[in-house]
Parts: C-alpha cells; structure tokens; sequence
C-alpha cells in the first residue's frame, strides 16, 4: 500500500456531512491536527458545542470515509472536541460570553428553575464554560436548588468601578437576585429597580470567558422581560411548560409576545416539564397524568423545535429541595436533562451558523 496522505485524508472527509449545518466538515473548517504514520491516521473535529447530540454520528462517519474512501486497514483515530459558536463577536455588552439562553415559561411552578439549573449542569458536564444567572425577582430559587442560600457574593474594584464576582458551585458561575436580599425577605421590585438590577448583573459582574449564560427568566412576561430585550441581547429562548391546558394557554401567550417587534426573543424551543410519571417500583411504565404531547404540538404550531420531555420524578423534587441538583446525583433520569441540553446546544449552533450565512449574504 502506498503512502497515505494528507490530500487523501481531507479529501476523504470532505464527504462527511455535519448534518445540522448542511455542508461538508472539511469545507466547515471542523478537520484539524492531521497525522499519519503508516496505515495510522488521526485528526481532530472541532464542534460547534461539547454538548453535539451527533457526535457519535459523526465520529462514526469520519471512521468510514477514512476506510471506504482510503483503505479499509487504516486505523483511525477521531479526537472529537469542540469550539463553541457564536453570533456575538464584537458584541458590547458581555462580549465574553458566546451565548446567551433565557429560560422562559408562561406561569410559575411547572419547573422553570429547575430546568434552568440542569440545563447548565448538563452544558457544564459535556465540558462547557457556563454561567447561571438568576434573574426571578419573584421566587429566586437558584440559591436553594445550588444549596449555596446564605453566600453572599464577593464584590472587587476594577478601574474604580465595583465589581461583583459569582459563586461558583458544581463547576458553574451564579448569581441570584436571592443573594441580595435575605431569605423570606418579600421585595416589590419595580419596573426602574428592576431594570437597574438587570443591567448591574450584566455590566458589573466578573462573568469571564462563557460559552454559555444561561438566564432564569421570572415566569409570564412583564417588566423585565421587556428590560431583558432591550439591554442583553439573548441569543435564544427555551420556553418550559407543562402538558396541562392553563400551563401551555400561557406559553402560548408568551411565546407570541416575544415575537412582538420592539421586545423580541428568538425562540429556539419548548420542553415540556412534568411529562409523565414512571413510577419507582416499575421504571418501564409512563402515565401521562396532565395529558400527552401538548409540548410537542405547542413547538410546532408556532414552528420551533421540541426540546424534549422531562419526566415527573421524586428524586427531581429531593434534588432540587436538598440542593444537590439532578445532575450531580446522577440519576437515571438525569438522562432526560442531558438530552434536553444536547438539543438546545444544537439549535443554538444552527441558529448561530444560519446567522453567519444570513450576514455573509447580506440578509
Ligand atoms: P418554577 O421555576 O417554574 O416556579 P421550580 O423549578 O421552582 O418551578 O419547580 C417547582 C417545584 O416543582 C419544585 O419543588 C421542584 O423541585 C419541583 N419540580 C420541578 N420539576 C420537577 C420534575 N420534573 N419532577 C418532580 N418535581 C419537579
């Protein structure tokens, strides 16, 4: 057998799709690092997010171009890993944060916060940079599902200006309205205060580098939904609901005012909370207690993706009330939240590459 070369080997893997993004890996920019040593070739692909639900897809498909298209005894070997999108370069405000997810729904109580706090653990796990804002005004929940109540924040001065610093906890930067104020202290925020706190927790907080801040939005649309709109600039919407009639009328609701021109949020999905039951002594059963797929056709009627389902769990609930989220317990049904972020990281890595087209063709 002759010498492989380089030549071969990208030309191999220009016949590798990346299927989300509609083009070739090699023609995408993703191959780098190429060695060969004898029949042994290895070369890296650079993802678009840690968090790719086809990254065994494509790692499998690398493989094969390799040995269909070059020969079939060469050992291949795939150094999968990633660079995080984005559509913020030179972006003013947070211009060191890739991405930014608010994490939505029409009413309180169907799981907003918990999905916010899993959908960071999930991101962080697969290897991402990610920061958690909590900007609930009404129920601040983060510190209690983080266990981190009573920690107060460090703040420093950064070219004479106060600078707040986020705890961090499990691997992610917080920070909560609830660490500014006592707990079970009622506040009434109003509109200028609210909007002042939001552009505080933006522009004077020690962020970093992220690949992904993702913001707990108090549940409806108010105040600071408007304030959000106007002062970061959110890169895409998750909206939470459960499959119950009243919980979806009011995602509904929410959904069609993000797109009002003025205040409007990208909506990149729905997933639905509380989906089914599996009880704990026969994990193959599901009942679908609130009903069935109302989640799923909420997402297409207004043409987004469907996120997923997550099912309603005991341990969800003792998770979030001892502080130890899901994640960190590693529960089976963490699954769900693993999927759930896998299919948010990807349409925020379409949504991004459709940007870069759109602007590279003057849209
Ligand atoms: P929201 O932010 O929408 O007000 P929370 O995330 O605070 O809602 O959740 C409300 C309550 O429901 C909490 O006690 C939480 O632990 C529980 N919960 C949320 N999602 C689930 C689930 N999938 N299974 C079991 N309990 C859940």
């Amino acid at each position: 057998m002759s010498e492989i070369t380089r030549e071969q080997v990208m030309a191999a893997l220009s016949h590798v799709q990346e299927p989300d993004l509609n083009n070739d890996l090699v023609s995408l920019n993703m191959i780098k690092d190429v060695a060969i040593q004898g029949n042994k070739v290895s070369f890296s692909v650079i993802l678009t997010t840690p968090a790719c639900p086809l990254k065994d897809l494509i790692h499998n498909a690398c493989v094969n171009a390799i040995q269909h298209f070059i020969s079939k005894d060469a050992e291949v070997t795939v150094n999968m890993t990633s660079n995080v999108n984005t559509q913020r370069e030179g972006a003013s405000v947070l211009p060191q944060v890739k991405n930014i997810i608010a994490v939505a729904s029409g009413k309180g109580g169907v799981g907003k916060s918990t999905v916010a706090a899993n959908l960071a653990l999930s991101l962080a796990a697969q290897g991402a940079k990610v920061g958690l804002l909590d900007a609930d005004i009404y129920g601040p929940s983060i510190p209690t599902l983080f266990g981190c109540q009573n920690q107060v924040p460090d703040s420093k001065e950064v070219d004479g200006k106060n600078i707040m610093v986020p705890i961090e906890k499990y691997g992610i930067k917080l920070l909560s309205i609830g660490f500014m104020v006592k707990p079970n202290q009622a506040v009434v925020w109003r509109g200028p205060m609210i909007s002042s706190a939001m552009r505080q927790f933006v522009n004077d907080v020690e962020w970093g580098e992220l690949d992904y801040l993702v913001i707990d939005l108090p549940p409806g649309t108010g105040d600071i939904h408007l304030t959000m709109a106007q002062i970061v600039p959110v890169t895409g919407v998750v909206m939470v609901t459960t499959p119950q009639e009243v919980a979806l009328a009011d995602a509904r609701k929410a959904i069609s005012m993000f797109s009002i021109q003025g205040i409007t949020l990208p909506v990149l999905g729905v997933v639905e909370n509380m989906a089914y039951f599996v009880p704990p002594d026969d994990e193959s059963k599901k009942y679908y207690i609130f009903g069935q797929d109302g989640g799923k056709k909420l997402a297409q009627q207004n043409n987004v993706a469907f996120l997923g389902e997550i099912p309603i769990v005991q341990t969800i609930r003792e998770a979030g009330d001892e502080g130890i989220p899901l994640k960190q317990k590693d529960a089976p049904t963490a699954q769900a939240f693993t999927s759930f972020a896998e299919l948010t990281a990807q349409q925020i890595a379409i949504a991004n590459n459709n940007s870069k087209l759109n602007s590279a063709a003057g849209v």
